[in-house]
């Protein structure tokens, strides 16, 4: 496989670039270079709009059928090449080896769904003489490309987040230029040389590698970009949403995901699905295990077996085959965890396992008599912490597990239909989870949260119906 990404080149509207200044990509496990990228310019991006603006034209005339042929090209580039995708992305990012792997699987699915569901895009008839006004008149609704999708994508899934905007943007006809996370831009690179070698025509996608506080607002703000879809935190979501005027925003915001484990669970099961959800990533995960609600009765059980499971986790080398736990993403990251606990402890939670810090590594921890006023109660720690309740009923789980701003994605063990029915009906949460934890996700189903949790939907299909426009047709007859 030739690489483009060693060049250190971004990929602006079909060609790869040098820049003038350049950002250091550093493994958070030991400090080293990665590589460097192009830091872009606010000239480089507005470069990249223009060019756009022809892209979006081509894109749109692309047949259904080159649509589908290019992205399953891509997706069969990246399954030829995995091991290399999934190193690069151990590599720049906290993740391990095996969970790298796993997200290079993902996005060739995400792609594969991509070019799948291009050939579904379609409209309905609509019966017009349902209105007076509308007698002898028959037509129909299709659905048209926005034009140019702007996407901005968080470090933790650097190539399968990525994905899910590029795929489904170019099924829909659309033209797309990405904005990597910072610290994450190799793996979106590489996906760039995917479609570069599957052929897609230029213009018509952009990977370009910068801060988003230099680079971003000239994307936001730019009336020709007609969607940002943007994936991350809050606070830059907000900001995002407050500058990007009257164009579609897709935000997929963070959470603090909630687990209730009922005493009718099977407690193995739950043990085992918290502790991977809470862990998965070092806990760097949207939808990752962060508060769970054990019945009273089963509570003793649960924290016991929880805490062993957690005990018996191997933190290290992210690139060992043995290491189920890296990092966080940089050592600012992982002292911003342990201050978190540190807050947490002096209020009154007690540690369980875990809370201590080594560089950018942080143990995999579990509190319990976590007192509401703390940061971690409430907000979302991103990071390998998780909190243990016990709780008298379903109706106490609901109401402790909605009373936060947030609400991604939530779980629930119970072999109660009942309840199960009860959580699905007044959990506040863009997904329920029965006999799963909140972490789990295929990339078919419709992905997004409510609240403080995001706006809109992804999930292949669905993130192509936010990425198009209905055109309603009316023939008027003789
Ligand atoms: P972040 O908000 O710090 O950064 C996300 C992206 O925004 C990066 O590309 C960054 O460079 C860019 N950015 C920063 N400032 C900007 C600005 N002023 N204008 C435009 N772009 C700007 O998030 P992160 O730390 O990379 O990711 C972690 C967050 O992402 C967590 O909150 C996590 O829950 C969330 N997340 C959500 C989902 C989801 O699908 N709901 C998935 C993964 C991560």
């Amino acid at each position: 496989m030739e690489t483009h990404v060693e060049g250190k080149k971004m990929f602006l509207a079909g060609e790869w670039v040098d820049g003038k200044q350049w950002i250091d990509v550093i493994d958070p496990q030991d400090g080293s270079l990665v590589d460097r990228v192009p830091a872009a310019s606010k000239a480089d991006m507005e470069a990249c709009i223009e060019a756009a603006k022809a892209g979006a034209k081509t894109a749109a005339r692309m047949p259904v059928f080159e649509r589908m042929q290019i992205i399953g090209k891509a997706a069969d580039y990246i399954e030829l090449n995995a091991e290399l995708y999934a190193r690069t992305i151990s590599k720049e990012s906290s993740k391990t080896i095996r969970e790298a792997r796993k997200e290079v699987g993902r996005a060739v699915e995400t792609l594969r769904l991509s070019a799948e569901e291009a050939r579904r895009i379609t409209g309905e008839t609509i019966p017009f003489d349902q209105s007076p006004s509308g007698q002898g008149r028959v037509g129909y609704y299709r659905r048209f490309p926005l034009g140019i999708i702007g996407a901005i994508t968080p470090f933790n899934d650097p190539l399968n987040l990525v994905a899910h905007k590029i795929g489904p943007a170019i099924a829909s006809g659309n033209a797309i230029i990405v904005k990597p996370a910072t610290v994450t831009p190799l793996s979106a690179l590489m996906l760039a040389e995917a479609f570069f070698h599957a052929g897609l025509p230029e213009k018509i996608l952009s990977v370009i590698t910068g801060r988003g506080s230099e680079i971003g607002d000239s994307l936001v703000e730019h009336p020709a970009v007609r969607m940002i879809s943007f994936t991350g935190g809050l606070e830059t979501g907000l900001s995002i949403t407050r500058k990007a005027g009257l164009k579609k925003v897709g935000m997929e915001l963070g959470s603090n995901s909630p687990v209730i484990v009922l005493d009718d669970a099977d407690v193995e099961d739950a043990v085992a699905s918290s502790v991977s959800g809470a862990f998965w990533a070092a806990g760097q995960n949207c939808l990752g295990v962060q508060r769970i609600y054990i019945q009273s009765s089963l509570y003793e059980t649960f924290r016991t077996q929880f805490i062993d499971d957690t005990e018996r986790y191997i933190i290290g080398d992210k690139q060992a085959e043995i290491t189920d736990m890296g990092p966080l993403i940089t050592e600012k990251e992982a002292k911003r965890i342990e201050q978190l606990v540190e807050e947490a402890l002096a209020k009154g939670a007690v540690l369980e396992t875990g809370g201590v810090r080594d560089g950018a590594f942080y143990s995999p921890t579990v509190l319990t008599n976590v007192p509401e006023n703390c940061t971690l109660a409430s907000e979302e720690i991103f990071g390998p912490v998780v909190l243990l309740y016990p709780i008298a009923d379903l109706d106490e789980a609901i109401e402790r597990a909605n009373a936060v701003d947030y609400g991604l994605q939530a779980g629930i063990f119970t072999k109660n239909l009942d309840h199960a029915h009860r959580a699905i009906e007044e959990l506040e949460v863009g997904g329920v989870m029965i006999n799963d934890s909140s972490d789990f996700r295929i990339d078919a189903m419709p992905f997004g949260g409510v609240k403080q949790s995001g706006l809109g939907r992804e999930g292949i299909k669905f993130a192509i119906q936010e990425m198009t426009d209905t055109k309603a047709v009316c023939f008027k007859l003789g």
